[in-house]
């Protein structure tokens, strides 16, 4: 697997380096660093440096500002901290657990589900979080470059069922704003697309990057926008990134947000209520709860379905319906997202 950092991409001709890379390069890529930063002491740090071999950590300042200091049992911070448990390996979790190497027609597409298109446009993120699903994609071999523009646009043409485009990555929104205008531009000489639908969790985790001239962007456009952002626990949503939202929201684009079910950080009733309201301030509607896709090195983040069905049967009593996501698993070759229901599916 290569990890491309969003630091060494997205170079523009201009010497300008826009504010929100600038931050993006002055993310925490340093173990130790990051734990001075949060007065966090260990003697041996070479188990955490071995589990960050392959999948490095980063976390941008503005999300690292938001874990509380001095406490290893940081919902915020077990989300991002290469951990040893990510070391052990099972038979059960695997490189590639929802197929999608198997739904790739293009590098850099993913067609999959009905009527909806998967751009894989970009390998970075602006932070790594352990749990990802997409933690061992070969993305060098499969996201889309400018050059293959053409034969995506050609692939569209021959499906004209395909009605959305969903931007996904890693984060679209590490894509520098010239090569987003050309993306949108794109969807523009097709009237099939409705809709497009950004999926990032940059909202969250670098809000600078939601810059007026972005929204430009995804505004100019007579598609319907929809962005879905990814939050885990309520402590994500600070002040920086509700205002953030609201400017999303202002700018006319529809905001929901997925969520995974993660082991000792938001496995519970309480913290997954608090979340849904909080969103909701935030103008976001809940859209998915994801039941963790078995991906080698996040075993330690995965819960016994029982819990799961438990937790969920307490968000149910205790949320207006509009607020309590939809319990889904992704699962290879199938023609949607697996539905969870608490009384069909209890073991
Ligand atoms: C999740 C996913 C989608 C979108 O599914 P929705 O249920 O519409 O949110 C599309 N393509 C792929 C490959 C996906 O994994
Ligand atoms: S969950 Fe999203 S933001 Fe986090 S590492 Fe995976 S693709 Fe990147």
């Amino acid at each position: 697997m290569v990890i491309i950092m969003a630091n060494m991409m997205n170079t523009e001709k201009t010497s300008l380096i826009p504010s929100w890379q600038q931050e993006l390069q002055s993310a925490f890529t340093n173990i130790n660093d990051l734990l001075c930063f949060l007065n966090l002491n260990i003697d041996d740090l070479s188990l955490h440096t071995e589990a960050a071999k392959d999948f490095p950590l980063l976390v941008t300042k503005s999300y690292a500002q938001r874990i509380k200091k001095s406490d290893w049992g940081d919902p915020l911070l077990r989300q991002i901290l290469p951990d040893p448990s990510e070391l052990l390996t099972n038979p059960d979790y695997l490189n590639d657990p929802v197929g999608d190497s198997q739904a790739s027609v293009l590098p850099g597409l993913l067609h999959k589900y009905y009527g909806r298109i998967l751009l894989v446009s970009t390998g970075a993120c602006a932070i790594h979080c352990r749990y990802c699903f997409r933690r061992e994609f070969p993305y060098t071999d499969n996201s889309a470059n400018r050059s293959q523009l053409d034969s995506i646009k050609q692939y569209l043409i021959e499906h004209p069922e395909v009605t959305e485009v969903i931007l996904s990555g890693g984060d679209p929104l590490t894509l520098s704003d010239t090569r987003l205008q050309h993306l949108f531009d794109l969807f523009e000489q097709l009237p099939q697309i409705e809709r497009i639908r950004i999926h990032s969790r940059i909202p969250i985790v670098l809000p600078s990057r939601i810059s007026k001239k972005l929204l430009e962007i995804l505004s100019s456009t007579n598609k319907k926008v929809i962005m879905v952002i990814h939050a885990n626990h309520p402590n994500e949503l600070d002040d920086s990134v509700s205002n953030t939202l609201f400017a999303i929201k202002k700018a006319g684009l529809t905001l929901l947000n997925q969520t995974v079910l993660l082991r000792g950080i938001n496995d519970n009733a309480k913290t997954l209520t608090k979340l849904s309201h909080r969103l909701f301030h935030c103008d976001t509607l809940p859209y998915y709860l994801h039941v963790l896709d078995k991906v080698n090195g996040a075993m330690h983040f995965d819960t016994e379905m029982e819990h799961v069905f438990d937790v969920y049967q307490h968000l149910q009593k205790k949320l207006p319906g509009y607020l309590v996501p939809k319990l889904v698993r992704e699962e290879a070759g199938k023609p949607y997202k697996t539905l969870l229901s608490t009384n069909i599916n209890f073991p």
